[in-house]
């Protein structure tokens, strides 16, 4: 079952002689309670990808569907209720709000669509992130690493269909990165999410279903249950 399509989705910057082709045709489906790593060198439309799939920006040519629902079918409303209830999103500059502290922040899409948490997730999210007592603090008192912890768990503790994670362990040292990666493992394994996360690193590649290689703008490669010999 596919929990979103890309259909031959185009994404243009600028215009003239600085016309920036970021997404060039890209079509993809993404399997529900799938892991997929997306991998390419700088530039070749990761970010861009990854937030016309979320309904953060709007392609130029092509399509999305999130579960049943084309982007393009949908008003601001539904916009807005979609990237609410059914898209978690971590952000590679994390967009946490600066006057809310880590727990505040993490409880925050839920707090909006005026829902409590299930109390044995939330446990387990905020457990495995390891903020410990950090959780009272405001995102200035954290470490850019705490900072990407708070960011993960706010994706995941309101468990949407799909997670968008851009580079979700880059500021991680490799121990507390692996601790993130198994949680993003345990929500597609046990809980049936389906993941889809920007990496530049073959370890973390290694942590999931299929990886997808993005170079200027297109598709070139695909690969299913990566070990890390297969991603480097
Ligand atoms: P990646 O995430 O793989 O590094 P991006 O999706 O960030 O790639 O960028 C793809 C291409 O689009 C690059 O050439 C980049 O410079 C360009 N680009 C991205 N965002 C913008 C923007 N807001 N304005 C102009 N060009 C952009
Ligand atoms: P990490 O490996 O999680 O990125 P760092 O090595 O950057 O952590 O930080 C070490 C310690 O210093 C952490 O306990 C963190 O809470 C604290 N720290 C880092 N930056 C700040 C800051 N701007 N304000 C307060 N405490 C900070």
């Amino acid at each position: 079952v596919a929990a979103a399509r890309v259909e031959d989705l185009t994404k243009t910057y600028g215009e003239g002689d600085a016309l920036v082709r970021a997404l060039d045709g890209v079509t993809l489906d993404l399997y529900a309670g799938e892991f997929t790593a997306v991998m390419g060198p700088s530039g070749s439309g990761k970010s861009t990808l990854m937030h016309c799939c979320a309904a953060l920006d709007s392609a130029t040519s092509g399509s999305v569907l999130i579960g049943e629902q084309r982007l393009d079918d949908l008003g601001d409303k539904a916009l807005t209720r979609l990237r609410r209830d059914e898209i978690g999103f971590v952000f590679q500059s994390f967009n946490l709000i600066p006057t809310l502290t880590a727990a505040e922040n993490i409880l925050l899409p839920l707090s909006i669509a005026g829902r409590k948490p299930e109390p044995g997730w939330y446990d387990e999210v905020v457990a495995t992130v390891g903020l410990g007592d950090r959780l009272k603090h405001k995102p200035n008192e954290l470490s850019g690493g705490q900072q990407q912890r708070v960011a993960v768990a706010r994706a995941l503790v309101s468990r949407p269909r799909i997670v968008f994670a851009d580079e979700p362990t880059g500021n991680l040292d490799s121990r507390s990165g692996a601790e993130v990666l198994e949680l993003l493992r345990s929500s597609v394994r046990d809980h049936g999410q389906t993941v889809v996360m920007v990496t530049h690193d073959p370890v973390a590649a290694a942590y999931t279903d299929r990886v997808v290689f993005l170079a200027d703008g297109r598709v070139v490669n695909e690969l299913r249950d990566p070990d890390r010999e297969h991603v480097i």
